[in-house]
């Protein structure tokens, strides 16, 4: 049997690229052993090289988090060689489909609430009853600015990502007592891979409708992440926050004033 480690452990799903990379490396600099989950494995790998090169000590574990028998299986693995987490975050998910609310297929719907809703709940249902048993917990769900207002063709993704808000508000409530806090994380505009793959004109239209004209970074949501499992933010639970430079405290900036 190997010996339980000593150093906090975090889980991050959806590490092996984007922000859930950003959020495990902040957390790995900060002193986190970091279980990395996700389906790419040689993504995954390249990830852990780069991080050990740096000091980190961090454990790829592939796995498809709709998958409810898998996750169980990785979290074994996981609770045999490091023990019990104090953080999890689950950042993966899917965006899409860009479709109308009749063109989105029950496949599409499926997918989408699989990882981005199913996903969350698998990892959830699996730590809190340890997190409970040691008394202490954080637990961070990345949902989107989509998990507070809706959008034209996007219908899928804001119903998966209001789901999260509610469930996280809902374990918030449950869950308190124990030392545990949840909170939804709600960022606007990230520029990672998909993002910088938009047409020009598609970006510069957004970035009009964003007051502080720039998209976020993977590391500012890994900032806030931090935060929300740092030494400051014990006091607060089941709430949604917003990161989306200003784009929804305000209805249209080419609205006329009257
Ligand atoms: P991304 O670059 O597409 O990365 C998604 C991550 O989720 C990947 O690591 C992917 O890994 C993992 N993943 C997807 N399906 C999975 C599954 N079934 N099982 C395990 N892992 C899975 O996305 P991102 O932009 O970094 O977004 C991360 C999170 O932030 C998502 O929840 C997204 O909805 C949310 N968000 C993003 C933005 C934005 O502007 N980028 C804004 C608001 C909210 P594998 O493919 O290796 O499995």
């Amino acid at each position: 049997m190997e010996t339980q480690s000593k150093a906090p452990v975090a889980i991050v799903t959806g590490a092996s690229r984007g922000i859930g990379a950003a959020i495990a490396t902040e957390l790995a600099r900060q002193g986190f052993e970091v279980a990395l989950l996700a389906r790419d494995v040689a993504a995954l790998g390249r990830l852990e090289e780069q991080l050990t090169r740096a000091g980190g000590r961090v454990w790829p574990l592939a796995c498809d988090i709709a998958d409810e028998r898998a996750v169980g299986a990785a979290m074994e693995r996981l609770e045999a060689k490091l023990g019990v987490p104090r953080v999890l975050v689950n950042n993966a998910g899917v965006g899409g489909p860009f479709h109308r609310v009749d063109e989105v297929s029950t496949a599409e719907w499926d997918q989408l609430f699989g990882v981005n809703v199913t996903g969350v709940r698998n990892l959830c249902h699996w730590a809190l009853p340890r997190m409970k048993a040691q008394g202490y917990g954080r637990i961070v769900n990345i949902a989107s600015i989509m998990g507070l207002f809706g959008g034209a063709q996007s219908s899928t993704y804001a119903a998966t990502k209001h789901a999260v808000v509610g469930y996280s508000k809902s374990i918030a409530a449950e869950w308190g007592a124990y030392g545990i806090t949840c909170n939804a994380l709600c960022p606007g505009y990230i520029d990672t891979e998909m993002l910088a793959k938009a047409d020009p004109a598609v970006r510069a239209r957004l970035l009009e409708r964003i007051p502080v004209k720039r998209f976020g970074t993977p590391e500012e949501v890994a900032g806030m992440v931090s935060f929300l499992v740092g030494p400051f933010s014990g006091y607060v639970n089941g709430s949604a926050l917003v990161m989306d430079g200003g784009l929804s405290a305000h209805l249209a900036s080419d609205l006329p004033a009257f």
